[in-house]
């Protein structure tokens, strides 16, 4: 019998691949003829150890990382890189900078003042977060510099990457973008993303962090929040995720055969383009949020004239077997979330969909 299968718009935990999700089931109960599944294995075997290595070096090949980043799977969310990023780059009291482009950001400033000054230098929250300020500037002597790439909840993402000082590292929130498109690693410092949009499944953080910047912890840190400690123990520091790693093996394994990331870009540009050429088009019936030179790949946010046909649509998509279509209460609508997993047709049958929708309810 066929598995049903609808087309999956949350905006995270999202939609996996297929292929991915079926070599799980494969080898649920028979990893690679041991007569255990994944997830009963000794995270020190070297069974798990063979798929740790292939996840990590799956990512520096998808990213083109240099050697001197370290690739760390840790747990507690991209939130708990809130207060890791201070905690590890605060330095001799410097003012940390940050710009605050949504909810996530703002969750990221506050958890910055715990440890000390922050000052935020750009913030587009006048407009609703509908769009990535223009001409950021950090200061040459701030700890580290801290941005949201793609603002998951307001559909906008940026475009080009700020200017920083040298001697300043630029930390990115990767949450729900990374791997979207093509970026140079060498811009960051850091970079963390919650695996459970664009990577893999919920339970595991993926954070890649340059060497140099390891030794800038106060030694008086708890352990477990020194990413030192997880880049000198591979990420085998403790018990991690193996099962959620595993799947990420597999996740990236199907991103890698698509074509790596260029291919990725290229199919993620054009599944977009469907949908922001829908709204463009449809003489206001539907209302992007966010101004056009900011608009996500990865998100697409928009209203319709009034709140009861967004929920008539909501709902009427559902029945369609279009799902998570619902926007994030804040600003209400609807939000396709597109992520790198989401095939091309799925995005055609949304933009069916909203035509038929759109012709009946005009
Ligand atoms: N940052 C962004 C941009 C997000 O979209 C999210 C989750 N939606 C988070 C951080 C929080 O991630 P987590 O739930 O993994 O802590």
């Amino acid at each position: 019998m066929m598995t049903k299968r609808t087309y999956n718009f949350y905006a995270g935990p999202a939609t996996l691949p297929l292929p991915a999700l079926k070599k799980a089931k494969e080898e649920l109960l028979d990893f690679k003829g041991t007569g255990m599944s994944l997830m009963e294995i000794s995270h020190r075997s070297k069974e798990y150890a063979a798929v740790h290595t292939e996840a990590s070096n799956l990512v520096r090949k998808l990213m083109n990382l240099p050697e001197e980043y370290k690739v760390l799977w840790l747990q507690g969310g991209a939130s708990s890189q809130f207060y890791m990023v201070p905690a590890n780059l605060q330095k001799d009291d410097k003012t940390m900078e940050y710009v605050n482009t949504g909810a996530w950001s703002k969750k990221a400033i506050k958890e910055g003042k715990f440890y000390g000054d922050v000052n935020v230098v750009a913030s587009s929250e006048d407009k609703t977060f509908s769009y990535i300020p223009e001409d950021i500037e950090f200061s040459d002597d701030a700890a580290f510099a801290h941005i949201t790439g793609n603002n998951t909840i307001y559909g906008t993402e940026y475009q080009q990457w700020p200017e920083v000082a040298d001697e300043v590292p630029l930390a990115c929130d990767m949450s729900s973008h990374i791997f979207d498109k093509i970026i140079d690693p060498k811009k960051f410092g850091v970079m963390y993303a919650g695996a459970q949009k664009n990577i893999g499944p919920a339970g595991v953080t993926l954070v890649i962090v340059r060497e140099d910047l390891l030794d800038r912890v106060p030694e008086n840190t708890p352990t477990m929040q020194k990413w030192k400690t997880h880049a000198e123990k591979d990420s085998l520091f403790n018990t991690g995720p193996c099962w959620a790693i595993y799947m990420c093996k597999l996740s990236l394994e199907y991103l890698n055969g698509l074509g790596g990331v260029s291919a990725i870009e290229k199919i993620n540009r054009k599944k977009a383009n469907m949908l922001y050429d829908l709204i463009d088009t449809s003489v206001g019936f539907y209302k992007g949020h966010a101004k056009k030179d900011s608009r996500s790949l990865m998100n697409v946010t928009f209203n319709l004239p009034t709140p009861e046909l967004e929920a008539k649509c909501v709902a009427e998509g559902l029945a369609k077997g279009l799902v998570g279509l619902k926007g994030h209460r804040s600003i209400g609508g609807m939000r396709a979330s597109i992520y790198n997993a989401m095939p091309t047709e799925g995005v055609q049958a949304l933009v069916d969909f909203l035509k038929e929708f759109q012709e009946n309810n005009q």
